[in-house]
């Protein structure tokens, strides 16, 4: 039964739908120290603010967002949600114009560049997103707002809304929730893939024909500059990790999304019972935003990352993908660091996009030695069996059974992606 009170201040409603809002990890919110001014993060030049999340930009700034849902109430019975129908939790609503003022009010004093505006599903879908719109609108027409808009939008709308949205929004956004249609099914059963996916075609659609007319028409309007992204909940279904870089690949492949984000289930309270008690390792989370890099930057395609996989359809949480794969084909070890060409290099464990670019710079004026390298990588003892130098050559080294023990962290540290 859905709690009868009602927040009614400002400040309460945006304490519970700024919460609410924590849930969606489709803005890009990762690597940023905290800045907080005073204990608590509320003081002067804070970061940390309620509802304040830190995305990646087009141009590759971090800028902080204001992330809120408009509402938190919702027709739909997603079982993972804690916004779901028939949760218990207290419920709060902005209108749009609470929207675009409070907006408005943390961008001019610097606490924000842009907003992250998310939804419920009240009485319908396009009611929901003709709101969601309207703050869009409000803030672009009316104030000639030049901050970052990233919307989320409603499968289910029409048409002409989701194309308004993408009008205003420098990104947009739609869930694909759950890496298989069973799950989807089983967990979220007002929700349909065909229709999810038919949304983002109509999206890629409309941002690869704006594209175009940009380049024509100096003054063209762009419809989502910044892409589309999704999201998957990791753990709350039976999907493996072969099934979700399946689904990864091929969502990338059909709708050229700009990123897919891994969420990690996290239990709620008063969980439906279809529902798994515990929350996944984080490291899962972590290893499948590794794969997701190896095929984005590294040149590996979605069936090479999943014969790093092992019997179970899962990466090991133990060792990073890239060095799962390299122990299982070994044979393509070792390359030479002065001969190997770009493809082979980036498959070298240990080395990153920037150290390969950095040694095909440098090889052009001398042989590099193993030193070199170590100058270039967080961990030569990851790099040595695999790599030939001027002066190294790992002999039978890639033949050591012992060798994934010899190179997994002692523990299960949470180790920056190098490589
Ligand atoms: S549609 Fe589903 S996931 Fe979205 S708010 Fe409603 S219950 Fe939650």
């Amino acid at each position: 039964m859905e709690r009868m009170t009602r927040a009614s201040s400002i400040t309460d409603r945006l304490a519970i739908l700024a919460d609410a809002a924590k849930y969606d990890a489709s803005c890009a919110s990762s690597g940023t120290a905290k800045r907080n001014s005073k204990e608590g993060g509320k003081g002067i030049g804070s970061t940390e603010g309620m509802g304040i999340c830190h995305a990646y930009a087009p141009d590759g700034r971090c800028i902080s967002l204001l992330k809120i849902l408009l509402t938190n109430h919702c027709i739909f019975d997603c079982h993972y949600c804690i916004n779901r129908a028939s949760s218990n939790v207290q419920r709060a609503r902005f209108t749009p114009q609470e929207v675009v003022d409070l907006t408005l009010s943390f961008y001019r004093r610097n606490y924000i560049e842009g907003l992250f505006l998310s939804s419920g599903i009240v009485k319908s879908s396009n009611h929901t997103m003709e709101q969601l719109v309207e703050v869009a609108r409000i803030l672009r027409e009316e104030h000639d707002f030049r901050g970052y808009i990233h919307l989320k939008t409603i499968p289910d709308a029409d048409g002409e809304l989701v194309h308004r949205a993408g009008l205003y929004a420098d990104r947009v956004s739609i869930n694909v929730e759950l890496p298989t249609d069973a799950g989807l099914a089983r967990l979220a059963p007002d929700k349909d893939t065909r229709r999810i996916e038919g949304a983002m075609g109509g999206m890629k659609q409309a941002i690869r024909q704006s594209r175009d007319e940009t380049k024509r028409f100096r003054h063209a309007p762009r419809f989502a500059p910044a892409g589309q992204s999704t999201q998957m909940i990791v753990g709350a279904d039976a999907a493996s990790d072969a099934d979700i870089v399946g689904k990864a690949s091929r969502l990338y492949d059909s709708f050229g999304l700009r990123r897919v984000y891994y969420s990690a289930f996290s239990p709620i309270p008063d969980a439906s019972a279809v529902l798994p008690l515990k929350r996944p390792p984080l490291m899962r989370e972590h290893r499948l935003y590794q794969s997701d890099w190896l095929m984005r930057f590294y040149g590996y395609d979605s069936r090479e990352v999943m014969q790093a996989t092992g019997a179970d359809g899962m990466l090991p949480l133990d060792i990073d993908p890239k060095l799962a794969w390299a122990l299982k084909f070994r044979d393509r070890f070792p390359v030479d660091v002065n001969r190997a060409p770009r493809e082979a290099l980036l498959r070298v464990p240990g080395l990153g996009v920037r150290a390969v670019n950095q040694i095909l710079s440098v090889r052009r004026q001398k042989r590099l030695r193993l030193e070199d390298v170590g100058k270039l990588t967080v961990s030569l003892a990851k790099v040595r069996p695999f790599l030939v130098a001027a002066d190294w050559r790992p002999t039978l080294l890639t033949d050591r059974a012992d060798l994934r023990t010899l190179l997994s962290p002692p523990n299960e540290q949470l180790e920056l992606f190098a490589a």
